[in-house]
C-alpha cells in the first residue's frame, strides 16, 4: 500500500532528460510522482535507455482515421468544409465506424508514447461526445477543440459545445464568416476555454485579422510570410507545424525560417486518413527531409515534440523533474548523442517502458504489457 511500502521504490536506469538536458544517472518513482533524480545507478533497474517525458500530439483530426482510401485532389477539395471530400464522407459513416478509426489512432498514440492528443473534431456537440465516448478505454487523452456542426453561429449550440471541450477548433478563416469567428473566440474566451484555427495552409491569410481572434495557438501557417511571423512571435503565439500532412499536398513548411523568427513550434500529425499519429514518424520525416543543418539540428526538432506539451494546460515542463507524476518513457537506446537516436531512429518498438496514472507497461516479446503488481517494490 502506499506509504506503507517496505520496499525500495523502483527505478529506470539512462540517459535522462532532465532541465540540463541528457544526464545519466537513475530515475526513482512510485505510483505518483518522481522521487529522485540521481547521478547513481542502481543494479536491476525495471529499464535502461533514454527516459523522457510522455509525449503530447498538438494536432490530430482523428475523426477521420475511418477514411482509408487514398483521396485525390486539392487542400480544398478534400478538407475544406462543409463540402470537401473528407466532410463528404464523414456525413455518410457511421458513427461505429468513426469511433473504431478514432480508437484505433488512440491505440497507436499511447502505444507510440503520447499521453495526450489534441484532437480538432468536427460535427459539433456530437462530434466531440462520439471522442469521448471513443476515448473512455485509451491510453491517450484527448484534448478536445470542438467546432459547430454547421458553419452559423447558433448561441445555444455554442453554450452545450463549451461545456464540454476544452476548446474550439477551427478549419481557417477563409472558409468562416468571420463575424461568427469573433463571436466563438469571445465565447471561449469568457467560458475560459481554448480557441485554436489552422493559418495560412493553402493560401496566405490576414495575419490581422487572425491574431484579432486571439488564438491560443495556430496550425501550420506554411504560406506565412518573415512579419507574419514575426508578429506570432511577439505575441507569443506559439504554432503548430505538421509536416507529413503538408507534404500530401505538395508542400513544406520552412521550419528552419520559424525557428529563425523566433515562433514556438510544436508538432502535430494532422488528419489521420493522412498520416500516421506517432510523433517519432513526424519527427523521423522532418530530420529526413532537412537533414542536419542549420538551426534545424535534431535537438531543435526534439524541442518541437516536447513543446507540444505546452498545449496542456498547467502541465507544461518539457524535461523530468522530482516531484512530477510519474508520467515518462524509456526507449532502449544507449546513444553518444540521444536527440539523434530518438529523432533518425525511433519507432515505437524501441519503447522498453512506459509510466503513466500510476499504472506500468513493460516490453515483452509480443509488445508492450501491463505490469501488475509493481506498485508494491522491489524485494
Ligand atoms: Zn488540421
Amino acid at each position: 500500500m502506499q506509504g506503507h511500502n517496505p520496499f525500495p521504490m523502483p527505478w529506470v536506469n539512462g540517459q535522462i532528460l532532465t532541465e540540463e538536458g541528457f544526464q545519466e544517472g537513475s530515475l526513482e518513482f512510485d505510483q505518483e510522482s518522481i522521487k529522485e533524480i540521481t547521478r547513481q545507478k542502481p543494479k536491476e533497474p525495471m529499464a535502461n535507455g533514454l527516459v523522457l517525458p510522455l509525449f503530447v500530439n498538438a494536432h490530430t483530426h482523428t475523426g477521420d482515421s475511418f477514411i482509408k482510401e487514398g483521396l485525390e485532389g486539392s487542400l480544398e477539395e478534400i478538407m475544406a468544409p462543409p463540402d470537401g471530400l473528407k466532410h463528404q464522407l464523414l456525413e455518410k459513416a457511421s458513427d461505429d465506424e468513426i469511433l473504431a478509426g478514432m480508437r484505433q489512432s488512440m491505440e497507436r498514440m499511447s502505444d507510440s508514447g503520447i499521453s495526450h492528443f489534441v484532437d480538432f473534431r468536427e460535427g459539433g456537440v456530437k462530434g466531440t461526445s462520439l471522442l469521448y465516448h471513443a476515448a473512455l478505454d485509451s491510453q491517450a487523452t484527448p484534448v478536445a477543440y470542438g467546432r459547430p456542426a454547421g458553419m452559423e453561429y447558433d448561441k445555444q449550440e455554442i453554450e452545450s459545445l463549451l461545456r464540454i471541450v476544452d476548446g474550439i477548433g477551427i478549419s481557417s478563416i477563409s472558409d468562416w464568416n468571420i463575424s461568427v469567428l469573433e463571436k466563438l473566440s469571445k465565447d471561449a474566451k469568457s467560458s475560459g476555454k481554448g480557441f485554436a484555427l489552422h493559418a495560412s495552409e493553402g493560401v496566405r491569410e490576414d495575419v490581422d485579422a487572425i491574431l484579432d481572434l486571439e488564438p491560443d495557438f495556430l496550425v501550420h501557417m506554411i504560406e506565412a510570410t518573415d512579419d507574419d511571423l514575426e508578429r506570432c512571435a511577439d505575441a507569443g503565439i506559439p504554432i503548430v507545424v505538421c509536416p507529413r500532412s503538408n507534404a500530401f499536398f505538395g508542400k513544406a513548411p520552412n521550419l528552419s525560417n520559424m525557428l529563425a523568427k523566433g515562433v514556438t513550434l510544436m508538432l502535430g500529425t494532422d488528419n489521420a486518413m493522412l498520416s500516421s499519429p506517432s510523433l517519432f514518424d513526424e519527427m523521423r520525416f522532418i530530420r529526413q527531409m532537412s537533414g542536419e543543418k542549420g538551426n534545424l539540428t535534431s535537438g531543435s526538432i526534439l524541442r518541437m515534440a516536447l513543446n507540444s506539451r505546452k498545449a496542456l494546460k498547467g502541465q507544461s515542463a518539457l524535461s523530468l523533474q522530482i516531484g512530477q507524476p510519474s508520467e515518462f518513457l524509456v526507449l532502449e537506446w544507449s546513444c553518444e548523442n540521444p536527440e539523434h537516436c530518438i529523432v533518425a531512429r525511433t519507432s515505437e518498438r524501441d519503447i522498453s517502458l512506459i509510466a503513466r496514472g500510476g499504472r506500468l507497461w513493460v516490453k515483452r516479446r509480443d509488445g508492450l504489457k501491463e505490469e501488475s503488481n509493481w506498485q508494491e517494490g522491489r524485494s
